[in-house]
């Protein structure tokens, strides 16, 4: 029987006591290790994190914590080659694609180790200046912002085991908070053995960062009001979650990143043979075939004007028609796998559902993989479809509706940039949208009227085409998180990401009183 991976919670690595979920590799189909959290005492291990972790870490000025980040980051980089070997084995990633997970989540802690020196070298942040609520000025408030008392409870999607993981414990750990991870199952081996490196480095105080593997029974019920909880996932699990009693009755305050229609709009002045549509081609590509899809911020509706639908059809399908798509352990292969038989099915559902109403202008099911069985791998090439007018995309046309979590996006002709500002708002909320041009009046234009529906709009011109970070990369300085369907949740964005980590009170009192905290 393959290994059974431990969990580390109340300070000390259990097994659980079932028999455990098998991970798989999702290429060759062959078992990995085994996950199981049956018959924790989860109340007595989060008791230890709140109470061992939580005021280690709160002892600790911003300072400090940075510092201990700072720790982390040497552990991680020690340990990366089994890193990398962990993905392509369990989540059938490329290289890359790795990198964007295991590298993006390095780089993540340590700009949290860095912004630490911008922050006061003391216990809490200050909030405002202080106004005086008395006429001779003998009383007066100040606000402040401390770190919450409770633990951080993360529950995270399948998709980055290990960004999903530091992009969120950066900022808690930085705010003083312990954090507890329970990862998807499907993927949850890297996300363990980063944990193991760093507990076992012994960088970060006892109970300060804890992992469940396996099911999320009795995870919810084990939170008090102070708590906080982090969600990323389905946004089916989402409902679920706000309706439990430790969010309506405990006040558990909660984070949501759910699923996302993004978008990427060609502005009209782009037209083919300019450098702004060649980029937008070349995301849109890039978007498609990344992690094989599996990214919350992955281009899902590309509009174009209804001029040049067909060109870019053809531009895009060329560059899908050239990506190499199977194991990833073949240095020929582009594009990797997606993570288990599971989301092959929803991927194919989706699909289906797609194409049932909408045009096939590039189609992944005729392609050849690359050393993968189709009977056993869940390797999917890339589809693009399309609808070829305008007046097609309805409002409450299913391409608005429906994430398929792969390999595919809908091309969608505008009549107006009107137009397409409308089409993008009917996917209610996202987390990203871009656009792409060379008149910077037009697009600045167009990114206001965007922004109410996103957390991020990505503005791509020539101007800064070597230097742009990418319509789905989530930058530790900018904000992550969408309203509306993408959760309502918000992320990172520099040192904002450690408000969801504090509680802003007001104190008041006498000036003196006030300048002596
Ligand atoms: P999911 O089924 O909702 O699972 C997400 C997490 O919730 C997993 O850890 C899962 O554990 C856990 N879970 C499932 N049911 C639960 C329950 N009743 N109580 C507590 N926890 C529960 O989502 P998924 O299919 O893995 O992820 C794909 C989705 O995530 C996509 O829709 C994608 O758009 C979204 N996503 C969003 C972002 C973002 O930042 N906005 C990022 C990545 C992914 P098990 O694995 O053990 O079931």
């Amino acid at each position: 029987m393959t290994e059974l991976l431990s969990n580390y919670l109340g300070g000390r690595w259990q097994a659980g006591t079932g028999s455990g979920a098998v991970l798989r590799d999702p290429v060759l189909g062959t078992e990995l290790v085994r996950v199981d959290a049956t018959g924790l005492d989860l109340r007595a291990g989060f008791a230890f994190a709140r109470e061992q972790g939580g005021r280690a870490l709160r002892a600790l000025t911003y300072r400090q914590r940075g510092e201990l980040l700072a720790n982390v980051v040497k552990v991680l980089q020690s340990h990366r080659d089994a890193y990398y070997e962990i993905s392509t084995a369990n989540s059938g990633t490329t290289k890359a694609d790795t990198g964007i997970d295991v590298d993006g989540a390095i780089y993540t802690v340590g700009s949290y180790a860095r912004l630490a020196a911008s922050l006061p070298d003391g216990h809490f942040l200050p909030d405002g200046d202080t106004q005086s609520l008395a006429k001779d000025g003998s009383f007066a408030t100040r606000h402040l912002q401390v770190p919450v008392q409770g633990l951080a409870l993360f529950i995270n999607a399948f998709n980055f085991p290990s960004w999903g993981l530091w992009e969120k414990a950066a900022p808690a750990l930085l705010s003083g908070v312990p954090v507890v991870v329970k990862p998807a199952t499907a993927t949850a081996w890297l996300t363990q053995r980063m944990v193991k490196d760093v507990v076992d480095a012994g960088v970060l105080p006892a109970g300060a960062l804890s992992v469940i593997c396996g099911g999320s029974a009795g995870l919810l019920d084990a939170l008090e009001p102070l708590d906080v909880l982090s969600f990323t996932g389905s946004a089916d699990t989402a409902a679920i979650l706000r309706a439990h009693p430790a969010v309506t009755r405990h006040s558990v305050r909660v984070n949501i990143e759910a699923d996302s229609i993004n978008s990427a709009v060609l502005m009209p002045d782009a037209a083919p043979g300019t450098p702004a549509f060649d980029l937008f081609v070349k995301e849109l590509a890039r978007e498609m075939t990344q992690k094989a899809g599996q990214k919350c911020t992955a281009i899902r509706r590309a509009f174009v004007a209804a001029a040049h639908y067909e060109a870019a059809a053809q531009a895009v399908g060329a560059r899908l028609a050239r990506t190499t798509v199977g194991n990833p352990r073949n240095e020929a292969v582009r594009m990797g796998s997606l993570v288990s038989r599971a989301q092959l099915a929803s991927v194919r559902e989706g699909l289906q559902a797609l194409r049932a109403a909408a045009d096939v202008l590039h189609d992944g099911s005729r392609a050849a993989l690359v050393d993968a069985d189709p009977a056993t791998s869940c390797c999917v090439a890339p589809t693009l479809l399309g609808l070829a007018t305008p007046d097609a995309v309805l409002a409450n046309h299913v391409v608005h509706e429906v994430e398929v979590f792969g390999p595919v996006a809908t091309l969608l002709p505008y009549a107006s940039v009107d137009q397409a500002v409308t089409q993008v708002a009917r996917g209610q909320g996202s987390l990203v949208a871009s656009l792409y041009g060379d008149d910077a009046a037009q697009l600045a234009g167009a990114a206001l009227r965007l922004a109410p529906w996103h957390g991020r709009v990505h503005v791509v011109s020539p101007a800064c085409a070597a230097t742009q970070t990418g319509h789905g990369n989530v930058m530790p300085q900018s904000l992550h998180g969408g309203p509306g369907r993408a959760g309502g949740g918000a992320e990172l964005g520099g040192v904002r990401a450690l408000d969801f980590y504090h509680r802003r009170v007001a104190i008041q009192g006498a000036p003196e009183v006030l300048s002596a905290l």
